[in-house]
């Protein structure tokens, strides 16, 4: 079960190509390789410590792969070989010593592209609060981060991945400690994000029910890729046990 073959066609987004990582001489990822196509939604599976945020890392270029390579494909926006990348670090939640508001912390999402303090344009307050308020947290912009709920914090971190108008969206279970109904919220604008504007998504997830069984793409991951394709195909009881852990050594490709 291999999703790289439908990537012949389609318009490749991100090629990952016989990737192998160690923090230290003992590899943590062995030989991946992984074909996204444009606007797909993809969700990263396996048990802690499989290696889920280390391969998030490397496509996102936080990490140099010990060997292997990724390209991007052809893109249209911008000069550079890398796509506008929205990353959301894993982020369980957040009690910072450090007085910051919620809009701040979205605008940080704009640093990088304006080049000047977020806070000095109206077009970037302006679009600061549109995408907090497509999240829901329109009453809640000049809160002080820490006083925010986990599931809270995670809408604000994901809108701060978002503002910036990623092609690319790379998201360290994003929905981890939130209830349903921000979960759901989560997941509506993902979809929307990849079916009306392209936006190419790579999701890590240890929710099978609420997020992996409707995703229409999931790869399994321990250390190697021990799967990859529909996710109702893929996330049957025997693959599980073997995914997480039981038979852990045996690959179910
Ligand atoms: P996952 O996100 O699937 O839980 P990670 O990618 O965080 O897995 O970790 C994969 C492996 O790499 C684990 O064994 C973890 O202990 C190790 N690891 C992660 N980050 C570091 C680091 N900064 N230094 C050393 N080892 C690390
Ligand atoms: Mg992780």
């Amino acid at each position: 079960m291999n999703r790289d073959d439908d990537c012949d066609t389609a318009e490749i987004a991100v090629s990952i190509k016989d990737i192998t990582y160690g923090y230290t001489s003992i590899p943590v990822l062995e030989r991946i390789d992984l074909n996204v196509r444009k606007g797909e939604v993809i969700g990263l599976l396996g048990p802690n410590g499989s290696g889920k945020s280390t391969l998030l890392k490397i496509i996102a270029g936080l990490i140099r792969p010990s060997s292997g390579s990724i390209d991007f494909g052809n893109r249209r926006r911008g000069r550079s070989n890398k796509p506008v990348i929205g990353y959301m670090p894993q982020v369980e939640s957040i009690d910072w010593d450090f007085p910051i508001t919620v809009e701040e912390v979205v605008a940080l999402g704009l640093w990088n592209r304006s080049g000047v303090m977020p806070w000095s344009s109206r077009y970037v307050r302006e679009r600061v609060h549109k995408v907090l308020e497509d999240l829901g947290m329109s009453s809640k912009v000049k809160r002080q981060i820490r006083e925010l709920s986990g599931g809270e914090q995670k809408r604000v971190f994901l809108a701060r991945a978002i503002v910036h108008g990623p092609e690319l969206m790379l998201l360290d279970e994003p929905t981890t400690g939130a209830d349903p109904s921000t979960r759901d919220d989560i997941l509506r604008i993902l979809y929307e994000l990849s079916r009306e504007e392209g936006v190419t998504i790579i999701l890590s997830t240890h929710d099978i029910r609420g997020v992996a069984l409707n995703l229409p793409r999931v790869v399994c991951l321990n250390k190697r890729i021990l799967a990859d394709g529909d996710a109702k195909d893929i996330l049957t009881q025997d693959n599980l046990l073997r995914i997480y852990g039981l038979i852990d050594s045996m690959s179910v490709v």
